[in-house]
């Protein structure tokens, strides 16, 4: 089977609709800096730029145990973070838990009552009776989304993302709300600190490499949080004494949602318009986990359509929104077979297609690396814009990354490294893309170890 003339064409018309030349990632770049600064000197702009009120990067010399809990988009984790000193961490993980549609979509109460009974359970395990009365344990919570932060245990939810839609929660504190589940149990539990996963990937990054200018997320969502001198944070009114720095929660997945500089195609489109947060987190809606596959899954359908794919005929569980998880597509680009057996499995036995042929998989192979490629130059921008703000071009310098996409998508982090390459030539030899987990834990102890420092 040889692709026809009209497969050829429209996969064409696809390819350069996806394909990024460095000159267009050059002015998107431009564009993020800019974007940059206007969020360090005033609110509500299209990149956050939130105030972390970190205020210390950390040591490895810090000292405590800590409870943490990390919730931000598929999984809630429970842990108790020892911090031992000389750079060492020991964590032992609670249960992992699945937050359910129901617990997505329903009161911020039930949601954190659900937490409270998690936490309940490593208390009991990991503590149990060694907790002496009046004794509080310091939590580090990482939500994952925005919010307006006004001190570092105070943080207002701007607006939920990533499937989540809590009554309750938009425009409240979400560290008194968690606090009030934790007092309806009468834990002896005292939210800490409140930060978000890459605000907690860049301090766990830097408890262990001081050179670290960055944590980035590439998981279910996309963001990064870097450290800034307060000076440059025009728009906090505060007096901090003894630091200079502090962590700046960019929320880069609202990166341009007026769309006005990103390259946005018919697909992107549909997928944001039957989003629950439509014109919103446009750049993260490009890029991360939990959309991958659905873009994909809108080109295929669009093919399918056209009749240039699987003889026209697409299938019952292809037709839901967002069935082809991301996960697949991993599958799919790493599938070196002569014939695309195990893209064939997946099409022909997950996702019931009658039939394909090796034209049809070897165009659903192209599809998947046409919008993986797409994402990870698109992720580059973002690091690539921070390099450049921070001067660390030809500098020796570090990146932690953390989420499943950066781990388990076949290439991800070599496509990211080449387009460095695009942009900065030799001197991306000296950036280190590390791959970084435990971020959320490990930073959420830190910061709480920070908070009781500046008490
Ligand atoms: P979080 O929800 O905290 O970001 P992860 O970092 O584990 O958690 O990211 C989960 C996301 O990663 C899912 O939305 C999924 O789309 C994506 N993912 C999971 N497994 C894979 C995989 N094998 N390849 C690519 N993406 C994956």
């Amino acid at each position: 089977h040889d692709a026809s003339t009209e497969q050829l064409f429209e996969i064409n018309e696809i390819t350069q609709e996806f394909e990024l030349k460095i000159d267009k990632l050059r002015k998107i770049q431009n564009y993020f800096m800019k974007q940059l600064k206007i969020g360090l000197e005033k609110d509500g702009q299209n990149l956050s730029m939130v105030p972390s009120f970190v205020t210390s990067v950390p040591t490895g010399n810090e000292i405590g145990t800590y409870l943490t809990l990390d919730l931000g988009g598929t999984n809630l984790r429970v842990c108790k973070v020892i911090l031992e000193g000389g750079g060492k961490i020991h964590i032992i993980e609670g249960q992992l838990y699945e937050i359910s549609e129901d617990l997505k979509t329903g009161d911020i109460t039930v949601l954190f009552d659900f937490i409270a009974d998690c936490v309940e359970n490593l208390l009991s395990k990991e503590w149990g009776d060694s907790i002496q009365k009046n004794d509080k344990i310091d939590l580090g919570f990482t939500f994952s989304f925005p919010i307006i932060q006004t001190a570092i245990n105070k943080g207002t939810l701007l607006k939920w993302t990533k499937g989540f839609t809590c009554t309750g929660a938009v425009g409240n504190d979400i560290v008194s709300i968690l606090q009030e589940s934790f007092n309806r149990k009468s834990l002896p539990v005292k939210v800490t600190a409140l930060i978000n996963d890459t605000v907690g990937t860049a301090l766990a990054h830097a408890y262990s490499h001081p050179k670290v200018i960055l944590g980035a997320i590439l998981g279910t969502g996309t963001n990064g949080a870097y450290f800034e001198r307060l000076e440059n944070i025009k728009k906090l009114n505060h007096n901090f004494d003894s630091s200079d720095k502090m962590i700046i929660n960019i929320e880069w997945g609202a990166f341009d949602s007026e769309k006005v500089i990103l390259p946005i195609t018919q697909y992107d489109n549909k997928l944001d318009k039957e989003s629950n947060n439509p014109n919103s987190q446009i750049f993260e809606k490009l890029i991360s986990g939990m959309y991958l596959g659905e873009i994909t899954r809108n080109i295929l359908l669009h093919l399918i359509d056209r009749s240039l794919l699987f003889n026209g005929l697409s299938s019952k569980s292809l037709n839901q929104h967002y069935a082809f998880e991301t996960k697949y597509m991993s599958i799919i680009e790493s599938d070196n077979t002569e014939t695309l057996e195990n893209t064939k499995q997946i099409l022909e036995n997950l996702f019931h297609i009658s039939i394909t042929n090796l034209t049809d998989r070897q165009i659903v192979k192209r599809i998947c690396q046409l919008v993986g490629i797409r994402a990870s130059r698109l992720s580059s921008i973002a690091l690539a814009s921070i390099i450049s703000y921070c001067k660390m071009e030809g500098n020796e310098c570090c990146i932690g990354i953390d989420g499943s996409l950066f781990e388990k998508y076949p290439n991800f982090s070599i496509r990211i490294y080449n387009t460095l390459k695009e942009f900065f030539g030799e001197n991306a030899d000296k950036i280190g893309l590390h791959y970084t987990c435990n971020g959320s834990s490990v930073g959420a102890a830190l910061a709480a170890f920070s908070a009781n420092q500046s008490k």
